[in-house]
């Protein structure tokens, strides 16, 4: 089930590399090769304790297999191992990274822009809520009660006063309820999540904008997980209506170890504003200035950083270039589409409850129930009797208060009511639909008996 061919161009690819350092002398190292492949052998029993996530059957939390490109670049960068904090630990990847960084911007059509990779989004909206807080010192951050909790801590770390703002019946910003906030005056930076961590929910960008113009805040886009589905096709227009949005705000996070077949330690912050750069100025005797060129340890708050995903991203841009109808942009657009077509079964099965129609390619759902607390126990054991039948699924708890209106025959008797959810995210979840609700068909019967 593994893909192994590309073991076979790595050690290809190792040929190559060390061509590149034949002027120096002979160097060798001795390993006990006997230990090392005993213990690999052992961290291989011991991975097998995972949920398959590189299986269309593995349907449930965030979690998307890189792709084999990503991975064997990333495994060749590592006989080098080079560090991104500076072009002394990285001078090729450093250059890989701004291309590939480059490459992100334009979806955005930023051509003017600064940005660099990160370990990941928590680390991407940490530096965008530090710079915005800089710009807009002692001002409140906002954020979505359904924005990543990562807001609220990090604007701890910072020092910023936190506020939550409620959302509508499809888990998006209520954009009456941040005008009513604004109206206070102490609004500093306003977050907009485009492609929410629970539902994919993308919040309403562009009335946020208009609300920009009136009261002037720094408007940062969480586009962790949604912002690659620009590339898509199949978005509901209103939803393209914000993604249309997205190159008129502050700062964009995106992830490409989330929807960008990246191995972890991933993540991109990008600023519109190139002159932010003045904010991260730092002068230390221990960094390295080799070059009179902008080095990526001059604008990161995190110092080493691994080249190898520099080397990776770029590698799979090549190989799927980030453009509309690409093959990169239909596996997006095929996820969604595994989304929508499961919504639409269950939508019109009784068996079934449904909040609303997945915005991405997240769909959260719950079995019939009476009340909250006879939904969140279905739902609890459609998790696990899914997992007996190797269709693994994630749970959700969803605020009662935000399904009132939608299930209205519904006795609300607990705060929360646990939903099952599926981030659909391979493109092989379309080829497999068929046998993903024959599963889902069985499970919800045994639940419901
Ligand atoms: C995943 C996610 C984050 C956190 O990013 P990590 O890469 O897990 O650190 C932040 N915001 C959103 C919307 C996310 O989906």
């Amino acid at each position: 089930m593994f893909e192994k061919d590309t073991i076979r161009i790595l050690e290809k690819a190792l040929a190559k590399l060390e061509e590149g350092f034949e002027a120096l002398p002979d160097f060798q190292q001795s390993y006990d090769l006997e230990r090392i492949e005993e213990l690999t052998m052992q961290v291989a029993e011991i991975m097998q304790n995972n949920y398959p996530y590189f299986h269309p059957y593995y349907a449930g939390q965030m979690l998307k297999p890189p792709h084999p490109i990503a991975r064997v670049a990333y495994m060749l960068s590592l006989w080098i191992n080079p560090n991104n904090h500076a072009l002394d630990g990285g001078r090729a990847s450093s250059a890989l990274e701004k291309e590939a960084v480059a490459e992100i911007a334009n979806l955005f059509q930023w051509d003017r822009f600064l940005g660099h990779l990160t370990g990941g989004g928590t680390m991407a909206n940490l530096e965008a809520l530090w710079i915005s807080g800089q710009l807009r010192p002692g001002l409140k951050v906002l954020a979505s009660e359904q924005a990543h909790y990562t807001h609220k801590r990090i604007s701890d770390v910072l020092g910023l006063k936190f506020q939550s703002i409620p959302c509508d019946e499809k888990a998006k910003m209520d954009v009456h309820a941040l005008r009513k906030m604004l109206e206070s005056g102490d609004v500093g930076t306003v977050v907009a999540t485009i492609g929410t961590t629970g539902t994919g929910s993308v919040d309403p960008l562009s009335e946020i904008l208009g609300l920009k113009e009136a009261y002037g805040f720094h408007l940062h886009a969480d586009a962790a997980y949604g912002g690659y589905f620009i590339l898509t096709d199949n978005l509901f227009p209103e939803t393209r209506v914000a993604y249309e949005s997205l190159k008129e705000v502050d700062s964009i996070v995106i992830d490409p170890h989330k929807h960008g077949l990246q191995p972890y330690g991933c993540g991109c912050i990008l600023y519109r504003d190139p002159e932010v750069g003045k904010h991260y100025k730092h002068d230390s005797p221990y960094t390295y200035f080799t070059s009179s060129e902008l080095h990526l340890g001059e604008i990161s708050l995190e110092c080493s950083r691994a080249g190898a995903s520099a080397v990776a991203l770029w590698a799979t841009q090549k190989l799927m270039p980030l453009v509309r109808g690409g093959e990169f942009a239909l596996g997006l657009s095929k996820g969604r589409e595994a989304a929508l077509a499961i919504y639409e079964r269950i939508v019109v099965d009784k068996r079934f409850r449904t909040i609303f129609p997945p915005e991405l390619d997240i769909l959260v759902w719950a079995p019939a129930g009476e009340s909250a607390s006879e939904i969140s126990e279905r739902s609890e054991a459609f998790f696990q009797k899914a997992s007996e039948e190797n269709l693994h699924l994630a749970t959700f708890k969803y605020p009662s208060s935000s399904l009132q209106t939608l299930w209205g025959d519904v006795d609300f008797d607990h705060p929360h009511v646990l939903c099952l959810r599926s981030c659909l995210m391979k493109p092989e979840h379309d080829e497999w639909l068929e046998r993903i609700w024959q599963v889902l068909d069985r499970v919800v019967n045994l639940v419901l008996s």
